[in-house]
């Protein structure tokens, strides 16, 4: 049997006692000899070069990001980790945004450029690789030596890129692809494999094991890389300070970043400075055995903060009670979570990735994903060199190594890291672990996205969230999987009402915040503004899909149109298909549909699917399909279709259903059926919300 794509990884951490090989490839300079020369983050000045920051820091390879919501930076991290330390390459991760790249064609050729670039929407750049990707995908994108995209401005430039994609968007990968183009089109050196990872798989995390592995088995030959013992470098020293404490003025204990720690939050209100916001209501839309609904508002006051009808709400969690003892617990860190300790870079080009003085519960609790999923197998292998026993060395090298068991003995059960950890020591305390190690290693904990479900025409201070909390079974374990935010959102309910959640696996926040800056109910968050909008004349008429939480926008879109028919504007028709189990358990704001159909009158039609009341399951295409001939005349009458909801299955589905109601009602084949939905998006009448 072939040798699995980690095993060249597990075997390298096996080789203890070996004497490190460093590097004889003329590309990757003198071996290293300061230990503390390892990766590092992104920019720290305002210097924008990049050229000159590689050569200033002595680094050989640049690993750019383009990421939205982490994974892509996570990736870029990791990979730069392992290039330092299996083959003693120096190099430098940084964030895409920090950086004006019209200089790409003098980054060297004894340089490498690595790109880890997520798709985002629509084959949409995320927020931070947006100018870029612009600029290189430009036909008219010049150098600064100024070669221009249709010479060969860029055969010096050495590169690889990795793109992060889902299956189920039409434009899968589209970002990693047209990069992929533009740079060999511009004569650029792709010197390992073009990788891909598809979330709508599942696969994202084993394809980009695979991808690395071939990539960096590319490098080794290319460059002639000696491999060296892979063992932990930290690049931030952390020192514990028993002078300070808790209550010391300055030690950050979980403030949204340092302004907020200083009492000087100010606006502009964004994603690296959120906005406390206060929540002025919760309330329970529907409850059953494993799941709960829940719709909160959140007052935006004197924020300044503005927003418009289909925008997101980006909520920053923080992880619960239960979670943070355990992760505590199993490293053994429990009794001194509340120790003060500062952090330095090692790395003169690298930044310290939290604020501190601050405590290892600040960290655990506020900033690291320590639930948001399962536990990843290259941090099993890669944590298997602190194992407290040789056993559990041992056990962390199979699963680690072994792509299989680690699916079947980790993933299927929903294993966090606290659980994996405390599985394969049999519970023994991993005591060994560098905090460091953990800080490095862990990704940060993201902000969760919702579609905003209020009108700003209607309240524009009031933002509301209508969101799932799901709770399910681990399969073999006896916990629950249990989302972070979603169940902040239940706990902050509960508490509103005076309550406590008695389920017995609920999980408990520390609802007041660092230094009670959270208290009365408030929660960091911002706005992410997004082209999900209502057509700017009312009279259009629009064709809304949003089965289950994806409603949310619907809600604000119908809520606006009745008060522009209230206000006296001509409202076009409004055709909203709403999709659940059955109608007496979560048939979502009906009391409101109710309402809004007196005041728009026959301007508005409410079609429901409910999927467990009939013995076949109707869901809200079969409903579409249904309305053939009248989807088809409110096209030809220029009408607006939208979608929201689950990205993976549904949107698919509906998209589908609409090209068979086109090709079926126009008479013409599913080819040129399909050409005109594709039109429909190129102009901005079919637009879609999911995720
Ligand atoms: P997470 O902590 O992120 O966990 C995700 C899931 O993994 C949970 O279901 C959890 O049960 C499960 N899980 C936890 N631990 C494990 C484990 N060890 N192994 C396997 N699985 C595990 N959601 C809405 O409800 N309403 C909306 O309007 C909405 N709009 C959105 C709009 C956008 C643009 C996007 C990107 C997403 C939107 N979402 C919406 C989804 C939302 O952002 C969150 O993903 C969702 O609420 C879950 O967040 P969480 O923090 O509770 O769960």
């Amino acid at each position: 049997a072939s040798l699995d794509v980690l095993d060249v990884g597990v075997l390298t951490i096996i080789l203890v006692g070996t004497v490190a090989y460093f590097t004889k490839g003329s590309l990757w300079g003198k071996p290293i000899q300061d230990p503390y020369l390892t990766s590092s983050t992104s920019s720290t000045s305002g210097d924008r070069d990049i050229v000159s920051k590689l050569e200033s820091s002595g680094k050989t390879a640049v690993i750019f990001y383009g990421s939205q919501t982490g994974t892509a930076e996570d990736y870029a991290h990791r990979l730069s980790k392992e290039a330092t330390a299996r083959f003693g390459i120096k190099t430098m991760v940084a964030d895409i945004e920090d950086y004006d790249l019209e200089n790409l064609d003098t980054l060297g050729s004894d340089k490498v450029a690595a790109f880890v670039m997520s798709t985002y929407g629509e084959g949409e750049p995320t927020d931070n690789a947006a100018s870029f990707y612009d600029f290189i995908t430009s036909d008219s994108a010049v150098f600064s030596e100024g070669g221009d995209a249709d010479s060969s401005p860029l055969s010096d430039l050495k590169y690889v890129i990795f793109g992060l994609g889902n299956n189920t968007y039409e434009h899968y990968n589209a970002i990693g692809r047209n990069l992929e183009k533009a740079l060999q089109k511009m004569g650029a050196q792709r010197v390992g494999p073009y990788g891909e990872g598809d979330d709508g798989d599942g696969t994202t995390e084993e394809d980009f094991l695979a991808w690395k592995e071939e990539m960096f088995s590319d490098w080794k030959e290319k460059f002639d890389l000696k491999e060296r013992e892979a063992l932990y470098e930290a690049s931030v020293a952390l020192i514990e300070d028993s002078a300070l404490s808790t209550e010391s003025v300055g030690v950050y204990l979980g403030e949204p970043n340092k302004g907020h720690l200083t009492g000087n939050a100010s606006p502009p209100y964004n994603g690296t400075n959120p906005y406390v916001c206060e929540i002025t209501s919760t309330r329970e839309l529907f409850k059953s055995d494993s799941r709960n609904c829940i719709h909160i508002e959140f007052n935006l006051g004197t924020s300044g903060i503005k927003y418009t009808t289909g925008d997101h709400i980006a909520v920053h969690p923080q992880n619960a009670n239960e979670e943070v003892d355990l992760f505590l617990d199993i490293l053994g860190l429990k009794e001194k979570r509340n120790t003060v300790f500062s952090l330095k870079s090692l790395d003169p080009t690298s930044k310290v990735p939290f604020p501190s003085p601050t405590t290892y519960d600040t960290i655990v609790r506020y900033r690291l994903e320590i639930n948001g999923g399962a536990v990843s197998r290259q941090f099993i292998s890669s944590v298997a060199q602190f194992a407290p026993n040789p056993e559990s060395r041992k056990e962390a090298l199979r699963l680690g190594g072994d792509k299989n068991a680690f699916a079947n003995e980790i993933t299927v059960k929903g294993l966090n890291i606290a659980r994996a950890l405390n599985l394969i020591s049999n519970g023994e305390k991993w005591t060994e672990i560098p905090f460091t190690f953990v800080i490095e290693t862990v990704q940060p904990l993201q902000p969760r996205y919702y579609s905003i479900s209020s009108s700003s025409l209607v309240d524009k201070k009031t933002v509301s969230v209508t969101a799932v909390v799901e709770s399910e079974k681990a399969l073999g374990g006896d916990h629950y999987l249990k989302g972070v935010t979603t169940n902040l959102f239940l706990d902050i309910k509960y508490a509103q009402e005076g309550a406590k959640n008695t389920a017995s696996h609920a999980l408990s926040y520390d609802l007041n915040g660092p230094r009670g800056k959270f208290e009365s109910r408030k929660l960091p968050i911002h706005i992410r503004h997004s082209n999900f909008k209502l057509p700017s004349n009312p009279s259009k008429p629009i064709i809304l899909l949003g089965p289950g939480t994806g409603i949310a926008p619907f809600r604000g879109f119908v809520a606006e149109k009745a008060a522009q028919a209230k206000n006296g504007k001509p409202v076009g028709k409004t055709l909203l298909f709403f999709g659940s189990r059955n109608r007496t358990e979560d048939f979502l704001y009906e009391d409101e549909w109710n309402q809004h159909a007196e005041t728009l009158g026959e301007n508005f039609e409410l079609v429901t699917a409910f999927s467990r009341e009939e013995s076949r399951k109707v869901y809200v295409q079969h409903r579409l399909y249904e309305k053939a001939a009248e989807i088809n005349q409110l096209l030809r009458d220029g009408a607006s279709f939208y979608v929201c909801g689950d990205a993976s299955r549904m949107a698919r589905d509906v998209q589908n259903t609409l090209v068979k109601i086109i090709s079926e009602q126009r008479g013409i084949d599913i080819t040129k059926a399909e050409a005109v939905v594709q039109n429909m998006k190129i102009q901005n009448n079919y637009q879609e919300d999911v995720w």
